[in-house]
């Protein structure tokens, strides 16, 4: 960390920014060029206990706010993002390194789960049954929580924030975000975008920061529930002392996600798609295409077409328009990444492509295949989380499912083949909880929501879609009679319908 020279990415507590208290900063960095760009402030226990208590006072009221005019605030927010598309992107490359096209892509999917929430009137509407016993009306309320907090992962600093925030402060709750201290810049365009949008000060609240955060957001008493997107031992950390506080947890963690191609698909189509999937943000997301799974004889031929490919991958800096693939967001992460492929051949495995990276400073490495991969080896047991894809090779339909069914992770998945019969059972035998058929990237539209199953979701609900509204609304139940003064009476026995 170098001091001055480098300006401070801060807080956003009470509707401002706040340079933080804490004297703790950590360096940012411009991953194409290697060269730390900010710092950023690392809050402390009780700067998260100040900001928590600016949030919480916000909530009552926030969540008294008429639907409409929530509805109101969101659909201004939604025309704020769309007009700063740009604005968005350029922040995410300077600081994680993707490149525009793929940036851009994030401020989009984003803005979809902006858009779900626009229709919060209509998703809160709640249930009725009128007449559900002898003069009894029961409805359902769906009331806010109060104060909810987010922490988001390096990968995608403006989609997942938004996953969460858009149903949070939608359904009525003020919501406290701790994004990465990677990139943590966009994080704070939303914030001001957030403001101008209208929602009042202390409802939308961004504390930079590290585990001291998140360990304090966690201890916070004001906080009724945590949305957590990352790797899973932290995940599961998350979920378990936020459960152990009392409070809600969604704690969506890591994953290993196949490609089985079975032997009748397309092969150019099915190779289009897993370069695609594997080398896109370079491989540094969490719906990345990680391991293909050649089912018979196609794999030779499969194997043949994803290495034509890969010289067609142009690796550059994000902001210029003719690359394809950035490079890593760290050097560390670039450097655990290389020891896979260079480990490849010790674990038995062929490295079929080791593609070129940038000879320039930043924090480059290229598109990596490798074949003859197995369980048991690192290649095929850890999430890599960069640009390298490993081929399993299996005779059967049977020995691919077993094979995904078998891994600890159980994100995503994708089938390739022709036949719907197989496409069908598929989907109904795999232990994941997003299935792409003839799609390898399946992260479901914002009107369904987001969640895999085993290691890559703590928690019982997914994320955004209609689960989020769940997750972040409590049921009140109301049972109604108005009767008759006249037929009143004293009757002990437990109340049944009639
Ligand atoms: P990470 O787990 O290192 O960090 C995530 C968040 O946790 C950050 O805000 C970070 O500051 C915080 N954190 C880090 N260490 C902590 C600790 N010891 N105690 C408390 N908090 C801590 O993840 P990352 O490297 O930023 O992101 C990549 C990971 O996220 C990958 O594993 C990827 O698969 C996963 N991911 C999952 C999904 C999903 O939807 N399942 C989506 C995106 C990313």
């Amino acid at each position: 960390m170098s001091g001055n020279a480098h300006s401070l990415v801060t807080h956003w507590i009470g509707g401002r920014p706040v340079p933080g208290a804490s004297g703790r900063t950590a360096p940012v960095y411009d991953p194409a060029r290697g060269e730390q760009v900010a710092e950023v402030a690392l809050a402390s226990a009780a700067e998260v206990d100040a900001a928590v208590k600016q949030a919480a006072d916000a909530a009552g009221g926030w969540g008294e706010t008429s639907l409409s005019r929530r509805a109101a605030v969101m659909f201004r927010l939604r025309e704020l993002l769309d007009g700063r598309r740009d604005d968005l992107a350029a922040a995410i490359t300077r600081e994680h390194g993707k490149v525009r096209s793929d940036a851009l892509g994030e401020v989009a999917r984003g803005l979809e789960c902006v858009e779900f929430a626009c229709g919060i009137p209509h998703l809160l509407k709640g249930t009725l049954s009128a007449e559900a016993s002898g003069g009894v009306d029961v409805h359902t309320l769906l009331q806010p929580l109060g104060v909810v907090a987010g922490i988001t992962p390096f990968n995608f600093p403006v989609m997942v924030p938004l996953w969460m925030l858009a149903n949070a402060v939608a359904c009525g709750n003020a919501f406290v975000l701790k994004p990465s201290e990677k990139d943590p810049s966009p994080s704070l365009l939303l914030a001001e975008l957030a403001a101008e949008a209208g929602f009042p000060d202390g409802v939308v609240t961004v504390v930079q920061g590290d585990a001291e955060a998140v360990d304090a957001i966690l201890a916070a008493p004001d906080v009724a529930a945590v949305s957590f997107v990352g790797s899973t031992p932290i995940a599961r950390h998350v979920y378990e002392a936020g459960t152990r506080a009392g409070k809600r947890v969604q704690a969506l963690g890591g994953a290993k996600n196949h490609m089985v191609v079975l032997p009748d698909a397309d092969v150019a189509a099915a190779a289009d798609a897993a370069v695609s999937a594997a080398y896109g943000s370079a491989g540094e997301r969490c719906m990345a295409i990680s391991v293909v799974v050649a089912v018979g004889e196609v794999a030779d031929e499969l194997v043949g077409a994803i290495a034509d490919r890969i010289p067609g991958v142009v690796v550059g800096p994000g902001d210029d328009e003719a690359s394809m693939m950035g490079p890593l967001v760290t050097r560390e992460h670039r450097d655990r990444v290389r020891s896979y492929v260079d480990g490849a051949a010790g674990e038995g495995a062929r490295v079929v492509v080791d593609g070129p990276a940038p000879d320039a400073p930043g924090f480059w490495a290229g598109c990596a295949l490798v074949d003859g991969v197995e369980p048991g080896m690192r290649l095929y047991d850890d999430e890599i989380f960069g640009p390298v894809l490993s081929v399993v090779r299996v005779p059967t339909y049977d020995e691919a499912v077993t094979l995904v069914n078998a891994n600890p992770y159980g994100n995503g998945v994708a089938l390739f083949t022709r036949d719907g019969g197989a496409a069908r059972l598929f989907q109904r035998q795999v232990d994941v909880g997003m299935v792409g058929i003839n799609v390898p990237i399946p992260v479901p539209v914002a009107w369904h929501s987001f969640g895999g199953w085993k290691a890559s979701l703590f928690g019982d609900s997914a994320m955004y879609g209609p689960e989020g509204v769940r997750f972040y609304t409590r049921p009140k139940v109301v049972t109604t009679r108005w009767p008759d003064p006249a037929s009143s009476a004293i009757d002990l026995g437990f109340p049944t319908t009639s």
